[in-house]
């Protein structure tokens, strides 16, 4: 992963203990399949209370990054936005082919 700025940071730092706080780990890697996006921006709520990752919107625009053609995000490495590159959140963001997997700590 490239060098993060702040806020990038301060993203990663808040997914990593959210899931530290449900004692998960990722493991894995991308091996950029594609089923996690249609390019259609969504909106997640991290809820801390419940512990849940839920999904609040999905927006009607396609990210200017995603290919029509391939199906896939034009930009599968550390340029990508960072909720992207930080997705799968969670187990249950998890898609079925996902290179990505999680083990309890
Ligand atoms: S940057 Fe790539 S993965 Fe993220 S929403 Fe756009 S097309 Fe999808
Ligand atoms: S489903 Fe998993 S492996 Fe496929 S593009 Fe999304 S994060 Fe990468």
């Amino acid at each position: 992963m490239k060098f993060l700025d702040k806020h990038e940071a301060y993203l990663k730092y808040f997914v990593d203990e959210f899931r530290k706080r449900r004692g998960l780990k990722l493991k894995g890697s991308c091996s950029c399949c594609g089923s996690c996006c249609d390019g259609k921006i969504r909106v997640f709520h991290m809820n801390t209370e419940t512990m849940t990752v839920d999904l609040i919107k999905r927006k009607e625009e396609v990210c200017p990054n995603y290919n029509t053609e391939t199906k896939k995000c034009n930009m599968y490495n550390d340029d990508r936005p960072i909720l992207c590159q930080l997705f799968p959140y969670v187990p249950e963001n998890l898609y079925p082919n996902c290179g990505y997997y999680f083990e309890k700590e």
